[in-house]
């Protein structure tokens, strides 16, 4: 678990070689995940805010000991510290 890796856009657990976006010269991105970063470019042009909407549904389905209400609340604490939304 300390080895894990997330996408510093939308907290993706990254592991296998295709979860990781890819660069302009399609090499990996280790980043970001293939859904938020592709081809050197963010895929989306998202708040930190919609992007936690966007992912509530995921975490909530993946974690089934989390309500959608919690899941949005670790990930407002979560999101600030990952490298897309530190505001410093
Ligand atoms: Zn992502």
């Amino acid at each position: 678990m300390e080895n894990m890796i997330f996408c510093q856009s939308c907290g993706m657990p990254l592991g296998k070689d295709e979860d990781f976006g890819t660069t302009v010269d399609g090499t990996k991105n280790k980043d970001y995940c293939a859904y938020c970063y592709k081809d050197g470019e963010f895929t989306q042009d998202i708040t930190m805010e919609g992007m936690i909407e966007l992912c509530v549904p995921f975490m909530a389905e993946a974690r089934k000991d989390m309500t959608a209400e919690m899941a949005r609340k670790s990930m407002r604490e979560w999101f600030p510290s990952l490298k897309s939304w530190k505001t410093s």
